[in-house]
């Protein structure tokens, strides 16, 4: 019986109300009706079904804050699938990602709602790409960004994050007593570790297709436009737009920053429902633009994700002569004790730019 807010019955509005309340500022209410009752099936389906949904940061707000029993970045969601108890894992993320839970939690079933959520970076380098840079670099030990997929994984010597890039080159150097490492698959990131250490580093060509958009030019146009905005860049953009702005880091390392020091108006030079995210829960905080949609990040919706767990579909599985090698690249990198200042890139060496050897 519809006699709650919006056309819903008492019972739906009363369960959706705390997702609503966080939001209300990115959905409309006419779309209201349908969103909090795919959200109210999916989490009775969930309970069913045994299931978590591991959201990444870059989902939109209703999925967020609506079906996300675990929210964060790639390696975060990952470890909470090995940590959870549930007997399926729906990742809200995109298909890298989904390998990497089935990498760390091989008994699971683990779903994602579209295939076709891929990632530009990913798909840049190949397990054959990387046996070839074996060969031309022999002896430098290979350090991957945890953005690729399970075969490049298994040809790797350790995965990092952008969370722990510096701390992880800087280990693998130490650990295979040389002075360069190669840091694939991401260009940008590999120039930003670059300027953050004394350890020489070998790059690919990879791009982030959100990331690689933003320029210096979009920063002097908010700092004109906004200017008490603090600006915050993912180190996944190019080192001219680190260099001119405020902070940098991982997307965790980002919501720290903005959780702890709670300025008036934040810019976030990343995917943009990372910002609508963190809105949710900093009602206080203005987010302006400028932001990149990721296509990829945006296959995945409330539709496909009650589909999903309606006929249990689509599996990702990994061979195990795969991933075996690939969990003990990842877990070399998880058993690494944690950065003493997680993910934050000290921006002064970032305006000392130094060069890369480009594969
Ligand atoms: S935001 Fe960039 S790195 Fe992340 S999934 Fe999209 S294309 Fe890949």
């Amino acid at each position: 019986m519809a006699d709650g807010a919006f056309g819903l019955s008492r019972e739906l509005e009363l369960a959706t109300a705390p997702v609503w309340a966080k939001v209300r500022d990115h959905v409309t209410p006419l779309e209201w009706p349908a969103q909090a009752a795919l959200i109210h099936e999916i989490n009775q389906l969930k309970r069913e079904r045994d299931a978590v949904i591991l959201a990444h940061n870059y989902m939109t707000p209703e999925i967020f804050h609506g079906v996300g029993d675990y929210v964060g970045d790639s390696l975060g969601l990952a470890k909470e699938a090995a940590r959870s108890d549930a007997r399926v894992i729906v990742q809200a993320g995109v298909h890298f990602m989904a390998e990497t839970s089935k990498i760390l939690s091989p008994e699971k079933t683990v779903l994602i709602p579209d295939l076709r959520a891929g990632c530009s970076l990913a798909a840049s380098i190949t397990g054959a790409d990387v046996r070839l840079i074996k060969q031309r670099y022999p002896g430098l030990p290979v350090v991957t960004y945890v953005n690729t997929t399970a075969d490049v994984k298994a040809e790797t010597d350790i995965c990092c994050t952008s969370a722990n890039a510096v701390q992880v080159v800087e280990w693998a150097a130490k650990e295979w007593g040389v002075d360069r490492v190669i840091l694939i698959p991401d260009e940008y990131l590999a120039r930003n570790v670059a300027a953050q250490t004394t350890v020489g580093i070998v790059a690919w060509k990879g791009r982030c297709e959100v990331h690689e958009r933003f320029t210096a030019q979009d920063i002097e146009e908010m700092r004109a436009a906004y200017p008490g905005a603090e600006i915050l860049a993912h180190p996944e953009c190019p080192e001219d737009v680190l260099a001119a702005s405020d902070f940098a880091g991982s997307t965790a390392a980002m919501i720290d920053h903005v959780t702890a020091r709670k300025p008036k108006q934040v810019v976030m030079i990343t995917e943009c429902s990372m910002a609508s995210n963190v809105a949710g829960d900093l009602p206080g905080v203005q987010f302006i633009g400028p932001c990149n949609l990721c296509p990829y990040m945006k296959r995945i919706t409330l539709e496909n994700i009650r589909d999903c767990l309606v006929n249990m579909q689509f599996e990702v599985t990994v061979p195990d002569e795969i991933a075996e090698p690939a969990r003990l690249a990842v877990q070399r990198m998880v058993d690494l004790p944690p950065p003493a200042i997680p993910a934050r890139y000290d921006l002064v060496k970032a305006r000392h730019h130094v060069a890369v050897e480009l594969i």
